[in-house]
């Protein structure tokens, strides 16, 4: 990390912890952007970074209260990649550009798959015996884009099952019988949108993607990083191990990928996860903050050519 490092900075200005990985109720998580805010300040963060799947939404409300809070607020979001064959993944974008009418209509095609997606499962669960009121539906939501998180806690209200975690097992979960495929951007479209609005692609949570091996997974981020463009590389995440962890550190170093880390705080989706230290141990430098901005001033300067 020492390489990141300007000259003449001193250790004392860049103490301090970050979170990089988070929901509001703008997608699936349950703190309003400014309840987020001020959640992180409490907890004594010197950063946070709000990563709301497919919207920027919460955005403006997080900048708004972290000036007045006195607290960095990094504006992000993460999106859900197609990589070929059953390959999927999430893609985190860093300091982008939220009022960009490019990255919106972006976003806007892919609100308007998500919303097919869901009418399509809320069927499935009807014909499966397990209707959804909506009202209920609603209340888990938040006033955000709907999610499967928000039905998995409708499902618990209605009994239907124990916890958010039984009905993905059961219903909602990949290859379960609720579970709708959504319609997910390529890597190199998902890259380029990232950058086109000014902002930092980096492959969200990598040791959570099945891959056999690790060799396996360091030829796929080798590709992302040599030709799709991938920029950074989530190291510090709660369902990472050590060993993981030293692995995406590895990556980083061979592949000059900026180092992030998050919680991936959703509140009551996540239960288990709190904001700033996941279950308890995360602790994410505030250098790895000023690296990711650092990248953000260069990917803004080259374009969008890689
Ligand atoms: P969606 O964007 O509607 O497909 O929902 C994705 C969200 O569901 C992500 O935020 C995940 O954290 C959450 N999720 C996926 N699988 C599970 C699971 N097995 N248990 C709890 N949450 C999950
Ligand atoms: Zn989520
Ligand atoms: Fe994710
Ligand atoms: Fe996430």
């Amino acid at each position: 990390m020492g390489r990141y490092k300007k000259c003449g900075e001193t250790r004392g200005r860049d103490t301090g912890w970050v979170d990089l990985h988070t929901h509001t109720t703008a997608s699936d998580g349950d703190l309003a952007p400014s309840a987020l805010v001020e959640k992180a300040v409490h907890i004594g963060l010197r950063a946070v970074a709000i990563t709301d799947h497919d919207t920027v939404d919460g955005i403006p409300e997080a900048l708004a209260r972290g000036k007045e809070a006195g607290l960095e607020v990094i504006p992000g979001v993460e999106v859900s990649v197609e990589a070929g064959g059953q390959r999927t993944f999430h893609l985190l974008g860093y300091f982008v550009d939220h009022e960009s009418q490019e990255l919106r209509s972006t976003l806007r095609d892919l609100q308007l798959a998500r919303s097919r997606r869901n009418d399509m499962m809320l069927r499935r669960l009807a014909d499966l015996g397990r209707p959804l009121d909506l009202a209920i539906l609603a209340e888990c939501q938040g006033g955000g884009l709907l999610g499967r998180p928000h039905m998995a806690q409708a499902m618990v209200r209605h009994g239907y099952v124990a916890s958010v975690e039984e009905a993905f097992a059961k219903f909602l979960g990949k290859g379960r019988p609720a579970y709708v495929e959504k319609f997910r951007l390529g890597p190199v479209q998902a890259v380029s949108a990232v950058k086109r609005a000014g902002g930092v692609p980096v492959l969200a949570h990598p040791c959570t993607l099945n891959f056999e091996t690790s060799s396996e997974l360091e030829t796929f981020v080798r590709w992302l990083a040599q030709e799709a463009g991938v920029v950074g590389i989530e190291v510090l995440y709660p369902d990472h191990t050590p060993a993981d962890e030293a692995l995406c550190r590895s990556l980083a170093r061979r592949y000059d990928l900026v180092m992030t880390g998050g919680t991936d705080f959703h509140g009551v989706a996540k239960p288990r996860v709190a904001l700033g230290w996941g279950r308890g141990t995360l602790r994410v430098p505030y250098d790895w903050a000023r690296a990711l901005r650092q990248r953000a001033l260069s990917v803004s300067r080259q374009g969008v050519c890689s």
